[in-house]
Parts: structure tokens; sequence; C-alpha cells
């Protein structure tokens, strides 16, 4: 569904990404891990768009979207949950679902989600009159995961998901991001230091290193790798 072909892509005159290849099928929860600066948020934002590709290209559904900007990915059917979050903090819980839903116009088909979105976290619903800023940082993660879902995206992109979380709240948002998988078919890609709880969930992952692709293989293998043993799992 998704196709990152031999990515090349880096800030001003510094490369970063290094002939990056990456294949996300339909219905598949994969997961890039790798270390602090490795490349992982430059790969996402190289496929939503915000760094330029020097070679390389990005299919989604066998056609490029070399250079298509995020807005139009989402009508496209990506939607990205940013690293930190991200949502609009001055703006209600309820407000700031609707801002996931801006590009749509089926009214029932929202209203669907939305119920859908509740039943996934109901804290949200208890607190949809709350200004954003106010939330938890769990519960800003369960929001900004919400609004993203709110587009009825078929590609979900998640940016370190667990970041700043305490291990009880990670367990609960990997979860639900299976559940978001498994229930809607929504195909994840899933960038993470985590690389337990990541592969986890995942049916496949990437290690990255120094911006560069270095091993794949299902997740259930990569658990038992010694090599991201050592050097992920701290085991
Ligand atoms: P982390 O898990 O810490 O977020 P990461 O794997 O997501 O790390 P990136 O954020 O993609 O890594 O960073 C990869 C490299 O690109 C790093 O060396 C970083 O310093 C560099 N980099 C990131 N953003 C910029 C930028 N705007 N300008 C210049 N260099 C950047």
């Amino acid at each position: 569904m998704l196709k990152l072909i031999d990515v090349e892509a880096g800030y001003g005159a510094i490369p970063v990404l290094h002939r990056v290849s990456i294949e996300v099928g339909k219905g598949e929860i994969i997961s890039l891990i790798g270390a602090n600066g490795a490349g992982k948020t430059t790969t996402l934002m190289a496929i939503c768009g915000v760094v330029p590709l020097r070679s390389g290209d990005i299919l989604l559904d066998g056609q490029s979207i070399r250079g298509v900007p995020g807005n139009r990915l989402v009508d496209m059917g990506v939607s990205q949950v940013p690293e930190g979050r991200l949502i609009f903090p001055e703006l209600t819980v309820a407000e700031n679902l609707d801002m996931g839903a801006f590009l749509r116009k089926d009214r029932q088909g929202i209203r669907d989600d939305l119920d859908h979105v509740f039943e996934l976290f109901p804290i949200l619903a208890d607190r949809r009159h709350q200004q954003g800023g106010t939330l938890s940082g769990g519960e800003q993660q369960m929001l900004a995961i919400s609004r993203a879902i709110m587009a009825r995206p078929r590609v979900l992109l998640l940016d370190e998901p667990s970041l700043g979380l305490a291990p009880l709240v990670i367990r609960q948002i990997f979860g639900i991001i299976q559940k978001i998988n498994r229930e809607r078919g929504t195909t994840i890609f899933l960038v993470e230091q985590n690389a337990h709880q990541a592969l986890k969930i995942a049916h496949r992952g990437y290690v990255m290193e120094n911006g560069a692709i270095t091993l794949t293989d299902t997740a259930a293998r990569l658990l038992e790798n010694e090599g991201v043993k050592k050097a992920y799992l701290g085991i």
C-alpha cells in the first residue's frame, strides 16, 4: 500500500536518509525502530512531503506521492500523528476532533467515527468540553490519535506515541493502536524508540541505523534477534 524505494533525503546540505526502502502492506502494522537521531522522524517527514526527496520514490497504491503535501495526503487516506502530539491546546477535546474531520462532508460518517473514538477512549467522551492543553500527556496522545482517526484514514502514520508516557499508559495506547488495525483494517506505520512495545504489536519491523535500514524481518523474529535484543531491548 505504501512503498518507499531507495529514498534519499536530508536537510539542506546534510544527508540523513540513505537508500531507504520500506514496504507497508494493506492491513499490516509495520514498526520502524532505531536509536535517537537514526532518521525515523525524517522518514515520516519524507512520506508527508515536508522533507523533499533527493532521489528515490514513495508510492501509495502504486502511485507516486513524492512531494505531495500533507493536506492532500489526508484526502488520499493518509493521516499522521506527529511526535509531541501537537494537538490544539486552546480548543476543547470536541473541537480538536472536529478539526480531524475538517476535510469530510459525510455528516453521518463523522458522527459514527466520533462514537467509535469515544468507545476506544471513553475518557475523551468524559472530557469533551475540556481544553486540549489541560489534558494529561497520555490523554493528549489519545486525542492526537483520535483526531487522526476522524479523517478515516486507510494508512495511519504514528511518530513515537510512547514519548514521555508512563509504562501503563503506553501499554494501553499500543493496545488501542492494535485494536484500530484489527477492527477497522487500518494500515499502520509506527516509528518508535520503544522497540519492545512497537514490535510486540507489529507484523513486521525495520531497524534503522544512521539513516539506513540495517535489518528487516517479522516482528516475532526481530524480538528474538540477538543484535536487536542487545541494542534495543536492553536484554
Ligand atoms: P528521535 O527518536 O530522537 O526523534 P529520529 O530517529 O526520529 O530520532 P530524526 O529526527 O529523523 O531522528 O533525525 C535524524 C538526523 O537528522 C539527526 O542527526 C538530526 O540531528 C537531523 N535533523 C533532524 N531535523 C533536522 C533539521 N530540521 N535540520 C537539520 N538536521 C536535522
